[in-house]
């Protein structure tokens, strides 16, 4: 378990989706117990493909309300499709590997700080900010030093 600075939230993503009035329905809860079940950052697609007898509209738009109740982040990715993951701690920011997709969250009060210290400089109201730190992930770069003590530098994912 990598370290938490914050107290975890209870996760129970389909009392996310009755609190915003959506029925819990079984392709629903299909789409919610899946999600809670991998602990990795996923993507639309790799969702569907895990549930074929869940329609995709279905699946997408699970994940959309998921997003819009703050119980998913969604993740830019340097290339791709965005990634989605669970938000287990309340305000947080992340750390994405650039070569695996790994994603880990974080809390740092200077970061919150320095934010709060924009509002004199920034004209309007900040309504809120969002930071992803690109990462070599530990594990990435332990397989990359193997790689090149091999004498074989190339890295394959
Ligand atoms: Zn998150
Ligand atoms: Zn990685
Ligand atoms: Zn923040």
């Amino acid at each position: 378990m990598p370290p938490v600075t914050a107290d975890p939230v209870e996760v129970n993503l389909i009392n996310a989706l009755e609190d915003r009035g959506l029925r819990r329905t079984a392709a629903r809860s299909a789409v919610t117990d899946r999600i809670e079940r991998v602990s990795d950052a996923f993507t639309a697609e790799q969702l569907c493909r895990e549930l074929p007898d869940v329609g995709r509209a279905t699946v997408y738009r699970t994940i959309r309300h998921l997003v819009d109740a703050g119980a998913l982040c969604k993740l830019p990715i340097l290339d791709g499709a965005p990634m989605y993951s669970i938000a287990r701690i309340e305000h947080h920011h992340h750390t994405i590997c650039s070569r695996c997709g790994a994603v880990g969250e974080f809390r740092h009060s200077t970061v919150e700080r320095v934010m709060r210290s924009l509002e004199k400089e920034i004209d309007g109201d900040i309504v809120g900010h969002r930071m992803e730190i690109f990462i070599t992930c530990s594990s990435c770069l332990a397989k990359s030093e193997i790689n090149s003590s091999s004498g074989n530098s190339s890295v394959s994912i």
